[in-house]
């Protein structure tokens, strides 16, 4: 739902500011409502801290303003039209976008923890041959708003604290850069949801330019890398977008991201039997991990119906890790969350093959 300005505004265009960072509003508040920074402060604690999802909501500005605001600005909130519960607490959300598509995203609870996983983008040009969005193509990408609206949908649903996000929906984040990053500015604002920037993870398939800005950028989110495999034919096959891309130039540009940044890069790697299980797969992870300040998150593949792929059974899994612990001792075998809700990692984007594209 997006507030709309009336046919007699004298205001062009309508400012959208729910994925607005603090800085620009201040300078719009300042500048088209030529109004004091303190009305700016207002407006963020309304939209980002109390949850207003109108500008009626917002009951300590003056119903003259609030009239100006109704012309001139719009909030995204986005509506659950579809919710599914998992057996182990996991919510997989379908939320409605304003043009009709739909973003999945996810809640995880783990306590002390209640991460919000988002989408960044509508489906995926990645083409990731285990992951059913990789498989249903790309629409969009999501603004900055609806980023921002998709976890305060989490927010409202739950009515708990969210503590953590990671955009591990669908989308490659380092894809949709220029919409993430205000997004991002906006819900590790301390007047706002305020999630630390440290509990705020990037995932990606290692674009390199994408990279690079992160570690110009400075800012303490996390960076995990989809890596699949460290040899480089399976990877193809795997990340097929990553083919562009050596191994060797992309170990760098972590490198130099954690440098930068003075954080372990995480290295995802999701097991499929029979592709890069082997001993010879974990030899080259290895090599890979070796000097590199990271930590390996191993997780099992998730089933996804269309594609032939299968998880690896226990005694490939031991034996796998086995190999990797004498050289890489911070090794993870992450627990899959909410698989039989299509809601874990690779099963999203279903519904982006029965939504379309209007206009
Ligand atoms: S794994 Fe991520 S980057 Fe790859 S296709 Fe799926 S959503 Fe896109």
């Amino acid at each position: 739902m997006t507030m709309n300005r009336t046919d007699e505004s004298k205001y062009t265009p309508v400012q959208n500011l729910t994925g607005m960072p603090w800085e620009e509003l201040e300078d719009w508040v300042a500048g088209e409502l030529l109004e004091r920074p303190f009305r700016a402060r207002q407006l963020f604690s309304w939209i980002h801290h109390r949850g207003a999802e109108s500008v009626n909501d917002m009951t300590d500005i003056p119903k003259a303003l609030r009239e100006r605001l109704s012309e001139c600005a719009a909030l995204t909130v986005l509506e659950t039209i579809e919710r599914a519960d998992g057996d182990d607490g996991t919510q997989r959300f379908l939320l409605r976008l304003p043009d009709g598509l739909v973003a999945e995203s996810v809640l995880i609870p783990d306590p002390p923890r209640l991460t919000a996983c988002l989408s960044t983008q509508v489906g995926c040009k990645m083409k990731c041959a285990f992951c059913m969005t990789g498989q249903v193509g790309f629409r969009r990408n999501l603004t900055s708003h609806e980023i921002t609206a998709q976890l305060y949908a989490l927010r409202k649903a739950s009515q708990e604290r969210i503590s953590n996000v990671v955009l591990m929906g669908m989308g490659e984040p380092l894809d949709n850069l220029d919409q993430v990053l205000p997004a991002l500015l906006v819900i590790s604002h301390d007047s706002g949801i305020c999630i630390g920037q440290r509990k705020i993870t990037i995932s990606t398939i290692g674009l390199p330019n994408g990279i690079e800005r992160l570690s110009r950028l400075g800012r303490q989110y996390g960076l995990a890398l989809s890596l699949h495999s460290a040899v480089a034919k399976t990877r193809e096959m795997l990340v097929p977008a990553a083919a562009a891309t050596s191994l060797h130039q992309l170990r760098q540009s972590l490198v130099a991201w954690t440098d930068a940044i003075g954080r372990r890069v995480t290295l995802e790697y999701c097991l499929i039997a029979g592709v890069n299980d082997s001993e010879r797969e974990a030899d080259a992870l290895a090599d890979f991990a070796q000097g590199l300040p990271c930590k390996i998150n191993l997780l099992l593949y998730n089933r996804v119906a269309s594609l032939p792929w299968k998880r690896p059974d226990e005694p490939a899994v031991s034996a796998f890790m086995a190999r990797l612990f004498p050289r890489c001792p911070a090794v993870t075998l992450r627990k899959s969350r909410g698989s039989d809700v299509q809601g874990a990692c690779g099963q999203l984007g279903a519904s982006v093959l029965s939504t379309t594209t209007k206009g």
